[in-house]
């Protein structure tokens, strides 16, 4: 967050502290400012204005805090710093870096008041121009790169609120990011250190319709429910589900430039994880450290929930940020219902006229504000850029018919919903084939045709068919039993067992199974069809479906995800199978 920012007008005095929420009187404030709290200047956002009492959101912990003690106004929003630095780093939910806090206190989650840059003031940059003095720049153009980390260059870009002009000095060198860089002709400076209010979104010249889709190395989203660079996903699913997994492998292995993972009030050890994990892993596509293409921020269930709400907009504006840049940038956020549940808590503090279940009337539109700032954009400079922001929704005792995962619903274009049921038999990830849903899998198939294969959407189909016909099967087997199923039918269930077991499951945990690129997700297919199509085969040939399934070949189906030499494993399984099975009659 923005650094001590010098104070305007008089102090207000607190009237009444009610948890996160304090109330000052006579303080000169506009909607949104952010404002200092008490004695040890506790950071917090107006929200609220009555005659001559303001109402502040507080993103600290307000114990021992007390009418009397005083309240100042910086009269700025709520903003984030922008600049080289923000990759590899922790923050909180204000964008104070965590380790910076820990080394200012000790410790890195109790201390209050203590101001922290969130991206290093005087660290050296080495700058080097893209354009020359003379050259006319725009807002939103680039005139110089950073190498920032391994993997990736930062853009200095004129900020979107500039007039821009005509470069009158430009030079290479080691800056930090307050030194100008460059000066234009209007007299405006360009440093690399950008400040944004959160709750504005970056500006863009228009939003395109994504048609490339956000690889995520997962079977059953690449495959069947796959989100496009630039879209919107939910993963709502009942504790112990495997949303967190989801969005780890997500984080992991999707082909963004960028990742910001926004951990919104859940759990400490779940972030810890997060956090220790994170910087030993290398990035699949480059071979460095994954951190160094990601930003994680950390707003643990034992964090003030206020903050909450300030850790998905800073989020989300970082992302905004690095968009503008060019990159695809995928942003997790997790939990998105833990960010409802502080809108609840403070607005009935406010006393506001609740709605659904106690969550304040505004819910839908605060979540659709907050996906809204997804999207495949044309940015200011000309450059394309995507922000793909899947959000995980944790619905009390898995109950999708409760406000969040509802309105939730209604914006976002991919559903992957996890089931309690799979998780209890141990199918991971429990993603529900049945319930799911994308909304991008017809403007994503050219792209699958083009880079995949061919007729990777009618393979697709196939075993969606497939699955539905189980579906529908297993409500007869419920009542009379498989064996009571006519041949072909049986032949079915066998098939999709195979679909289910060994293309669908994906053990997160396995070094190879881990990740699969499309095109090993489509060759599975393909040889759990070819089984299919030689027992059907036989099957009218009137070999017996157990023999079919019996034949040597037939469990080796379950073993290709986990395959290092997939191609050659599912060659040699296709011809064992088709020579195997042949042979049966
Ligand atoms: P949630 O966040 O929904 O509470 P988690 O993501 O923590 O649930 O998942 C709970 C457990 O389920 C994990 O600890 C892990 O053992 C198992 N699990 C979830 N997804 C997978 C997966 N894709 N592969 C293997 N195990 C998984």
């Amino acid at each position: 967050m923005s650094q001590a920012i010098e104070t305007v007008d008089e102090d207000g005095v607190i009237e009444r502290v009610s948890g996160p929420v304090v109330t000052a009187a006579d303080l000169d404030a506009r909607m949104n400012d952010v404002v200092y709290v008490g004695d040890e200047g506790l950071m917090g956002e107006v929200i609220e204005i009555e005659g001559n009492l303001t109402t502040i959101q507080v993103y600290e912990e307000t114990s021992g805090v007390g009418p009397g003690e005083p309240v100042e106004n910086t009269g700025e929003p709520l903003s984030v710093d922008l600049g080289p630095g923000m990759l590899n780093a922790i923050y909180d939910g204000v964008q104070r870096p965590l380790d910076e806090l820990e080394e200012k206190m000790g410790s890195a989650f109790l201390d209050r008041g203590v101001d922290a840059p969130g991206i290093d003031f005087e660290r050296e940059w080495e700058f080097e121009p893209t354009v020359e003095e003379g050259d006319a720049v725009s807002p939103g153009d680039v005139v110089g790169e950073v190498p920032e980390t391994a993997s990736i260059t930062h853009k200095v870009m004129v900020p979107p609120d500039y007039d821009g002009g005509e470069i009158s000095s430009i030079e290479a060198g080691e800056f930090t990011v307050e030194e100008p860089v460059a000066e234009l002709d209007s007299g405006e400076e360009i440093t690399m250190h950008q400040e944004w209010p959160v709750r504005r979104a970056r500006p863009a010249e228009e939003k395109e319709t994504p048609t490339i889709p956000l690889v995520s190395g997962q079977r059953i989203l690449d495959g069947l429910f796959p989100i496009a660079k630039g879209g919107t996903a939910a993963i709502p699913g009942p504790f112990g589900s495997g949303k967190t997994v989801t969005q780890h492998q997500l984080a992991k292995w999707a082909d963004a430039d960028i990742v910001v993972y926004v951990g919104c009030g859940e759990r400490g050890n779940e972030m810890t994880e997060v956090i220790e994990d994170f910087p030993e892993l290398e990035d699949p596509k480059t071979g460095k450290p994954l951190m160094s293409r990601t930003c994680l921020i950390a707003n643990t269930s034992n964090m003030p929930v206020a903050a909450r709400e300030s850790c998905i907009y800073t989020g989300i504006t970082i992302a905004e940020y690095f968009r503008d840049m060019g990159y695809d940038v995928a942003l997790m956020a997790d939990s998105t219902s833990r960010w409802a549940e502080a809108m609840r808590e403070i607005s009935s503090r406010l006393e506001e006229m609740p709605g659904e279940e106690g969550y304040p009337a505004y819910l839908a539109a605060s979540l659709s504000e907050f996906y809204e700032r997804a999207g495949l954009f044309q940015n200011i400079n000309g450059t394309q850029g995507s922000v793909s922001v899947i959000g995980a929704v944790s619905p009390p005792g898995g109950d999708f018919s409760e406000p969040v995962t509802q309105n939730t619903l209604r914006i976002v274009k991919t559903f992957w919903a996890l089931d309690a049921d799979l998780a209890e038999r141990r199918h991971f990830p429990s993603i529900n084939w049945n319930e799911s849903y994308s909304l991008y899998r017809q403007q994503l198939d050219p792209w699958f045709r083009d880079n995949v294969a061919e007729d990777w959407p009618e393979r697709r189909q196939w075993a969606v068919d497939v699955l539905d016909e189980e579906d529908e099967l297993q409500e007869i087997v419920q009542l009379v039993g498989k064996d009571a199923l006519p041949e072909d039918q049986q032949l079915t269930l066998e098939v999709a067992r195979y679909l289910r077991e060994a293309w669908l499951q994906q053990n997160a945990f396995h070094d190879v199974d881990t990740y699969c690129e499309p095109k090993k997700t489509y060759r599975m297919l393909g040889a759990i069809k070819t089984f299919n199509d030689e027992a059907f085969e036989a099957l009218e040939a009137g070999v017996p479906v157990e023999e079919i399934a019996d034949v040597d070949a037939v469990p080796r189906l379950n073993r290709m995800g986990t395959a290092e030499e997939w191609n050659e494993f599912i060659d040699e399984l296709e011809s064992d199978l088709q020579e195997q099975i042949r042979s049966l009659y």
